[in-house]
């Protein structure tokens, strides 16, 4: 047995401010598009901003449903809008804000599992990694460089056959 440890670059921003330019824009598309979320249920408003190669911004937001597995994270609803309207094109960087109708968000929302998954595939077919920029209503915003630094060992479809 031996051990093999993972570790990663993460980048901690003070503020979005802080944020070099095209990431600040990118970030304040997913602020424009959290207020739009549809989460009457949990109150937990997401907003994902993603960019593409040609310099397309999309934008996803989450939807919720009543039958609550029904709905979709607002990462997922991004990503795949992207893929639909320009296949092919790669992705550069998606970034993340949440707010709570409940209670302050004073960190950044990383995506969930689901979401990690879906990004990592995009980022296995294009051979490139995807940068990840997470917010929170209030305090520090994070910034890795790839989905697989916060989805090691993902699976993929080499264990498909
Ligand atoms: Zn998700």
């Amino acid at each position: 047995m031996r051990l093999r440890r993972v570790v990663f670059d993460l980048l901690v921003y003070e503020s979005v401010d802080e944020l070099e330019q095209e990431d600040h824009i990118l970030m304040n598309e997913a602020v424009k598009a959290r207020k739009n979320a549809y989460s009457p249920y949990s109150k937990f408003n997401v907003g994902a901003a993603v960019l593409l190669d040609n310099g397309e911004i999309v934008i996803g937001n989450n939807q919720e449903n009543a039958s609550y597995p029904s709905g979709l994270c607002a990462e997922r609803v991004a990503i795949f809008y992207a893929s639909a309207k320009f296949p092919g094109v790669g992705i550069k960087t998606i970034a993340i804000n949440a707010t709570s109708k409940n209670f302050v968000v004073n960190k950044p929302a990383a995506p969930c599992g689901n979401c990690r998954q879906s990004i990592s595939e995009y980022e296995i077919k294009q051979r490139r990694p995807i940068s990840i920029i997470m917010s929170g209503e209030t305090g520090e915003v994070l910034k890795c460089n790839s989905v697989s630094d916060i989805l090691p060992l993902a699976f993929n479809s080499t264990f498909l056959g």
